[in-house]
């Protein structure tokens, strides 16, 4: 397409080699580089065509296969980002050398080379400084040939100050203490042959742990000084999972050694450089015996998930941006299976339906997109970082395999990851691989789910000797424009006849099916294992003795899934909020954590569309709902519970307290939170969530005072975030506004400000005011959040729930597009549409 074709790069010169030297001066903010790369000249060419961002080019010469030299004139294009070097005469084809000498700043943005700050023992505030170039930002680190088909191996040295640690993608292999200077020059080994965004240098004070071998390659992680006591949980995830994918992929880990390393500022969770996987603090580092379940489960989740990146996305990368799913979905399926293996306990298969539920209500929507979506610009690229590429993604990944069978589908994985080491791969490929060994029509079957967006929603009806299965589009907005669309639905039937209870996948392909089952069937369920990414709707027969017994018909996963389909069939005016209240009133003897969760954040949905009067009966429900499940769990560990059941305990009395407002509650947390003040470690751990966020919901300004020091003075990055976020959550007027405040002062770092605005949209007593404000310093956000945060920030607007407040907001975005976010904004405004909607259509419901 020649619309593409003018944002890619030519081809008639292919870099093979980097040797990149960066000098960074963490006093001024800038550095100084020169590289040499060795080339593949295909045909005779006057210009060379590379990308540069924020760089300067002060010298550019080229040496032929002849050895002779050219020097080069630059011509920067920022609007592309890119450097055209033009030569007096052709460089002729074959091998040369392109030597840049060039310079570039340290930015605050964090992304390409930027700055970041920790907090020396001394109080005072340490630079570091590190990468981020994924997608599209190496760039403005050094001149390259920045698409991820331009694989070549990179050779880096660093000229830091000698008291400082510098990393990269590969070891170490000499470091030289320059004469006369303060400095030393850090020489790396040639890493793999891989692409551009997986490039990492990182410079600063750090500390790592002893390294732990897998196989022939050292793992460590790395740290500011004083925080290596809150690695250990790392490392052994880190361990486990690197071991898992070896085994898994049947090739060893492909680094020669491999960093985990905490960066104070990050963008985004965790980025997988090859050997070199920079995190954000709350996602690596850990205290294993005082966090809760939940936020052990985050670091076990993003460690695995970078390292399953070392195979899938390291060493088989994607041709173009629009195959990331292929990375991102894979990953994510990966990090399951990881952490499912390490700890079956935390049944973490199951915990992603609460996942693949979240993927659904943006699929749900007209504004959605398919998982597969063709990329242009960059700032396209950047805006595929979404549910849709990693939690969607993974959820198709998920039920093809269990379609083909576990080990039929790893088979396949192992192929295609042999066939394209090394090499970059296409969606295609990926079914080559998988129908060779599997015999199956792998192809058929997923473009149907990777170049369609949507899904369908499977109706289910009763026939004399069996069912009638339809599909249908499942859309929030019934307004009669969903479009005539199939998928090829994997469907996976448990049924009950007279003849016993009959189990079996069907490959529903058209759009009505008849299954004979050989006589009447009592119940069914047609996504046992909750496995499939579509919704069902069982006629009134069917789901009446579905609902007789709940607790022994279907599995957690399946009540989850009946659940959560069922409130988004009312979302969407399908079926009746009345009904749907008295389908979760039957929960209360529920013991399930993910059924619990969807109840719950289906509870907080109501809550910011309701009004005041309707609050008050959804309260009361709410309290009859959860206060037997609560005096059912105690408030005390039992002996023999699970993790998961100590997790639900919190998450039980927390939406008692904030949602169902009950007194008694909140008296005995902020009695708990006293102790919890005076001594930390006679609280269970699991509890704490709920008794910050119950404080905060109910608390004044000696409790925001409070909350504000202990963010400030936090001794964990989980501490920190907690009582950072829970600021969001106070209600008197006065501490709204000083919480605006803070994420605007620079108080608080901009990797966690947007996510400090976002929910004080969605504190129902400060959204009004938020907007407001979100208004007022739009341009000051713009400039000081990184650009991946800004549409991630403006999912808050969801809570602005009434017609004039979404006018508003929908003017306002029309004036002010997000272009690294054009997708997301559509949806997070059609979210707004639907909950508007259903605002209108209750209006008469619930008033007492
Ligand atoms: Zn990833």
């Amino acid at each position: 397409m020649s619309a593409e074709k003018s944002h890619r790069l030519p081809d008639t010169v292919i870099p093979v080699r980097y040797e990149l030297k960066l000098t960074p001066d963490l006093s001024t903010w800038t550095f100084a580089g020169e590289e040499k790369v060795e080339l593949q000249v295909r045909e005779a060419v006057r210009e060379i065509v590379l990308n540069a961002a924020e760089l300067e080019l002060q010298s550019v010469r080229v040496k032929t296969a002849q050895g002779k030299i050219l020097s080069g004139q630059t011509a920067l294009d920022s609007e592309n980002e890119r450097a055209v070097l033009s030569f007096a005469e052709a460089v002729p084809a074959g091998a040369a050398e392109l030597r840049i000498l060039f310079s570039g700043i340290l930015n605050d943005k964090l992304h390409g080379f930027y700055r970041s700050t920790y907090k020396g023992a001394d109080g005072q505030d340490n630079p570091l400084a590190s990468t981020q170039f994924e997608s599209t930002d190496a760039r403005r680190a050094f001149p390259c040939w920045d698409e991820p088909a331009f694989k070549a191996v990179f050779q880096v040295t660093l000229v830091v100050d000698k008291k400082l640690t510098a990393i990269s993608n590969a070891r170490a292999i000499n470091e030289t203490v320059l004469p006369g200077t303060d400095k030393k020059e850090v020489v790396f080994a040639d890493s793999m042959k891989m692409s551009t965004y997986l490039v990492a240098f990182i410079v600063g004070e750090f500390e790592a742990t002893e390294p732990v071998m897998i196989g022939n390659a050292p793992l460590r992680v790395c740290v500011v000084p004083g925080k290596k006591h809150l690695t250990p949980l790392a490392i052994d995830i880190g361990k486990a999972s690197l071991e898992h994918f070896s085994s898994y992929y049947g090739i060893p880990y492909p680094g020669d050694k491999l960093d985990l390393i905490a960066i104070p500022d990050f963008a985004s969770g965790a980025m997988e450089n090859l050997g070199a996987i920079t995190f954000r603090e709350t996602a690596l580092l850990v205290d294993a015996e005082r966090a809760t379940r939940a936020e052990l489960e985050r670091v076990a989740d993003v460690v695995s998930h970078e390292n399953a990146h070392m195979w899938f996305g390291d060493l088989v990368t994607m041709k173009w941006w629009n195959g990331l799913w292929l990375n991102e979905a894979f990953a994510t399926f990966m990090e399951m299976l990881a952490v499912d293996a390490w700890k079956p306990e935390w049944r973490r298969w199951d915990s992603f339906t609460v996942s693949r539920a979240a993927a659904m209500q943006v699929d749900g929507l007209k504004s959605t997109r398919p998982i597969e979506f063709p990329v242009e610009r960059p700032e396209e690229a950047a805006g595929m970082f979404d549910i849709l590429t990693y939690e969607k993604g993974a959820s198709v990944l998920r039920m093809l395999e269990q379609y083909l069978g576990a080990e039929a589908f790893r088979d396949g994985i192992r192929l295609y990851l042999r066939r394209h080491a090394y090499a970059n791969a296409e969606t295609t490929d990926l079914w080559d691989a998988l129908e060779e060994s599997t015999k199956e029509p792998v192809r058929a079957l997923m473009d149907s789910w990777i170049f369609q967006a949507g899904y369908p929603l499977i109706s289910v009806e009763k026939l004399p000797r069996g069912l009638r299965l339809t599909q249908q589009m499942f859309r929030y907005l019934q307004d009669g424009s969903a479009p005539e669309r199939r998928w090829h639905v994997p469907i996976f039937l448990r049924a009950a006849t007279d003849a016993g209870v009959i189990e079996k996948t069907i490959l529903l392909t058209e759009k009505e099916q008849i299954l004979d089952l050989g006589g009447p069937v009592q119940w069914a369920v047609v996504n046992a294992g909750a496995h499939g990414f579509y919704r069902a709707r069982y006629d009134g027969d069917l789901l009446a003795t579905l609902k007789d017994a709940l607790p022994t018909r279907l599995s957690p996963v399946e009540r989850f899934s009946l659940v959560n389909d069922a409130w988004a069939s009312t979302l969407a005016g399908l079926s009746s909020l009345t009904d749907y209240l008295d389908l979760i009133g039957l929960l209360s003897d529920e013991n399930d954590l993910n059924v619990w969760t969807t109840v719950i954040g289906s509870g907080y949905h109501l809550e910011r569309i309701l009004d005041d009067r309707q609050s008050t009966e959804l309260k009361n429900r709410m309290r009859a709902l959860l206060g037997p499940a609560t005096a059912r769990f105690g408030w005390k560990l039992r002996a023999g519970e699970s993790d998961l059941e100590s997790q639900l305990r919190g998450d039980l009395i927390n939406a008692l307290g904030v949602l169902g407002d009950e007194p008694e509650c909140q008296s005995r947390v902020r009695d708990l939170f006293a102790l919890y003040e005076t001594s930390p470690d006679q609280v269970e751990r699991n509890l704490i969530p709920a008794l910050v966020s119950i404080v905060a919901h109910t608390g004044k300004a000696a409790e925001y005072d409070k909350f504000y020091r202990r963010f400030k003075n936090a001794e964990t990055p989980q501490e920190e975030t907690r009582f950072l976020f829970a600021l969001a959550n106070f209600r008197e007027p006065e501490l709204i506004e000083k919480t605006l405040e803070l994420t605007i002062n620079g108080e608080v770092r901009t990797q966690n400000s947007p996510y400090l605005m976002r929910g004080i949209l969605l504190n129902k007593s400060a959204r009004q005011r938020a907007w407001t404000f979100l208004k007022a310093h739009w341009d000051e956000m713009s400039r000081q959040y990184p650009d991946n945060a800004i549409p991630r920030m403006c999912e808050g607007i969801v809570g602005l729930v009434s017609p004039e407040l979404e006018t508003d907001v929908k003017e306002f975005f029309a004036r002010h597009p997000v272009k690294q976010g054009t997708k997301q904004m559509e949806q997070h405004l059609e979210r707004l549409r639907v909950a508007v909607a259903c605002q209108a259509r209750w209006r008469d419901l619930l008033c007492a």
